[in-house]
């Protein structure tokens, strides 16, 4: 990571900026042409292990090439603001961001299902929803094993505190 003083090493920081972002950027390979697309999705840590759940309709794009390659990359941040200064090369972007990479596995049975749009749910809202397997019979839900991650935030300059 170039600029190593910006990285965030503290799991509850990293864990914050999951619960803010709202939206991860997913990006996929099919063949040799990245594809990268917008998600809400839901997350889960536990016993060092980051997963995360995604959803959509019974078809599209996105399910062909995670079928045929699982293979994924992403991006999730949140704390943006612009900051000025005198010149265009002082200004720029706070952020806090985390990025890794994973595989991304189609969730058969309605059990897991119905678990992962629980946990989409709660990230998304803060609020416990179920489901029923009539529910989740229409639509796909993903889960994403995270085998690596990193997080980084960028700090208003303190001439601007
Ligand atoms: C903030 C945000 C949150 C979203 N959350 C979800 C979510 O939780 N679940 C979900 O299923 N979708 C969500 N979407 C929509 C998502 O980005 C895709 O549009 C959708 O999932 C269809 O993707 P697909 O690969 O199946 O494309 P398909 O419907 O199969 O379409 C194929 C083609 O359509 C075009 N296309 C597809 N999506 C987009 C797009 N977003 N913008 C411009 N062109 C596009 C591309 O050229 C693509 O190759 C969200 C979008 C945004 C902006």
């Amino acid at each position: 990571m170039t600029k190593r003083e910006r990285e965030i090493t503290d799991i509850q920081e990293i864990l914050r900026i999951l619960d803010e972002g709202k939206v991860i950027h997913l990006a996929l390979c099919d063949g040799d042409q990245p594809y990268v697309l917008p998600m809400n999705y839901g997350y889960t840590y536990e016993e060092g292990k980051l997963t995360f759940y995604i959803h959509g309709a019974s078809k599209g794009y996105k399910y062909e090439i995670m079928k045929k390659n699982p293979k994924i990359a992403f991006s999730i941040e949140c704390d943006t603001e612009l900051f000025e200064g005198n010149v265009a090369c002082q200004y720029g972007m706070i952020y806090a961001s985390v990025m890794g990479k994973g595989n991304a596995v189609m969730c058969e049975e309605a059990e897991e299902k119905m678990a992962g749009l629980s946990i989409l749910m709660k990230t998304q809202t803060g609020k416990d929803f179920e489901f029923t397997e009539k529910l989740v019979s229409i639509v796909n839900v993903v889960r994403i094993d995270i085998t690596e991650f990193t997080a980084k935030k960028r700090p208003k300059p303190a001439a601007m505190q």
